[in-house]
């Protein structure tokens, strides 16, 4: 087990440090103590290396992000270049920079049709408190100042700040900041394996959809501002929509006025198989949310891209914008991000993700529902998961004090592999430039920590 690994002196050193001094995300802190966090030092590829020199492979891509590997040298150079060049400017009082151009027109190339205007943050929370002020002016200037209620989704994760968390239907993440906002209502989603019952995927995917056309009956389309979802919810255990549901949300979102944001942080940038979700799914989106795969995790920087609908109104409108970060379209950070995307590009990592090297993984994938523990697995492009449950045919899940997932995340761990647990829901993401080989390394080390959870079980 790592714990009981005999830590050199210089990891203990870290691990004190930390332990007395960094608040980590999403951690109680006074477990963390007695382990001390996992000090990653290096990576490459697609492995991670820690203090104690033990190598992991990253089923993950970080948080959902390193599409390009650790390492690359060309993003380390553009931004080295960009430092010594122009290591910030801001973007407010008429001003621009080369870097923060060329990835504006480079994102309107590539982002789904009509989208073309581009505000930038430096994490996917911030794009998305963003989005939720410039969904409230774009109605302030048609007149429509009673369109002001966000619908979004039970299991969704649109980020931490206020207006994201709000948007977020996770509960746990609620009550410790009062939260939801007003304003901010969450509807049923297409989790078609834990809620589907004996509907057909199909069935269900029109239910759920249906769902948001009830909420805007309820409320009065009068009130509401827009729709906010993910392409497929990630953090929310990796729902993967049925078939029927994208195509009913666009209808009823042009029939009652609705505007549609979709949240691109994790769909976005070949994850799926395309350039974003919404052209996987056929959405038609007024605006979307960009972060992670936009520099592959390295540097922090986010997008909020417009259609004309609302880019038209805003870029057209008398008054001041009154929004803007310091570190909107940072020059070194815009450098790194045009230089994964020209990586992305030249390696076509987004035509492998929608095609061979996405075709292996989810073959290898499905392999895995043969195990008895498996109850469902599920994916799409270079995106899985891996649903444990305790009797297959119920889908019975085990229950939630066994912690199930989260002693395979352990075993994986201690077995050189980094998979994530979203409650007993095993997910895997990793970076787009896996190989063939690496994939099998995941699977076999996915499929040894399975035994192992139920040797464990019993
Ligand atoms: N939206 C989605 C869909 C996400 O998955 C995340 C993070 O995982 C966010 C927004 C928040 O991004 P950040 O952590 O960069 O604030």
């Amino acid at each position: 087990m790592s714990q009981t690994i005999a830590k050199s002196n210089q990891t203990k050193r870290w691990q004190e440090m930390d332990a007395a001094h960094h608040l980590h995300p999403f951690t109680t802190h006074h477990q963390l103590a007695k382990t001390g966090a996992r000090v990653i030092t290096h990576a490459k590829g697609v492995y991670l290396y820690d203090s104690e020199g033990r190598k992991l492979i990253d089923g993950m891509a970080g948080l959902w992000c390193v599409q390009v590997g650790y390492g690359r040298e060309e993003l380390a150079e553009a931004g080295y270049k960009a430092l010594k060049e122009l290591p910030y400017y801001n973007a407010f009082f008429q001003t621009t920079n080369p870097y923060t151009a060329e990835l504006s027109q480079k994102l309107s190339e590539v982002t789904p049709k009509g989208i073309d205007r581009f505000f930038f943050a430096n994490s996917g929370s911030e794009g998305n408190d963003s989005a939720v002020k410039i969904i409230r002016y774009f109605w302030n200037l048609q007149k429509k100042p009673n369109k002001k209620i966000f619908i979004a989704r039970k299991k969704a994760y649109h980020g931490v700040t206020i207006a994201a968390a709000s948007l977020s239907g996770l509960t746990s993440m609620h009550p410790q900041a009062d939260l939801p906002m007003p304003g901010f209502v969450h509807i049923d989603c297409p989790y078609w394996y834990g809620e589907g019952g004996d509907m057909s995927p199909d069935e269900f995917g029109l239910k759920t959809a249906r769902a948001l056309e009830e909420k805007i009956l309820e409320l009065g389309a009068d009130n509401v501002a827009a729709f906010v979802a993910e392409p497929v919810q990630g953090a929310g255990g990796l729902i993967i929509p049925p078939a029927t549901y994208w195509g009913e949300i666009n209808r009823i979102c042009k029939k009652y006025d609705i505007l549609l944001h979709v949240d691109e942080v994790i769909c976005g940038f070949g994850r799926t198989g395309n350039w974003f979700g919404s052209q996987t799914y056929g959405i038609e989106p007024d605006m979307i949310n960009m972060a992670k795969g936009l520099s592959s995790g390295y540097q922090p920087i986010a997008a909020v891209g417009l259609g004309g609908r609302v880019g038209d109104v805003i870029f057209n409108s008398d008054e001041e914008w009154s929004h803007g970060f310091t570190y909107s379209g940072h020059p070194v950070a815009c450098a790194v991000a045009l230089a994964n995307l020209e990586v992305m590009q030249k390696e076509h990592l987004v035509e492998k993700a929608g095609g061979s090297t996405g075709a292996y993984f989810q073959k290898k994938l499905a392999e895995l529902g043969d195990h008895p523990l498996v109850g469902e697995t599920r994916g799409v492009g270079l995106l899985g998961a891996i649903e444990l449950v305790k009797n297959k045919a119920t889908r019975e899940k085990y229950p939630s004090e066994l912690d199930v997932g989260y002693r395979c995340r352990v075993h994986c761990f201690d077995n050189g592999l980094v998979m994530r647990a979203i409650g007993d829901t095993m997910v895997l993401s990793p970076p787009l430039v896996i190989s063939e080989s690496e994939i099998d390394e995941i699977f076999y080390l996915a499929r040894k920590c399975i035994d192992l959870i139920a040797r464990d079980l019993g």
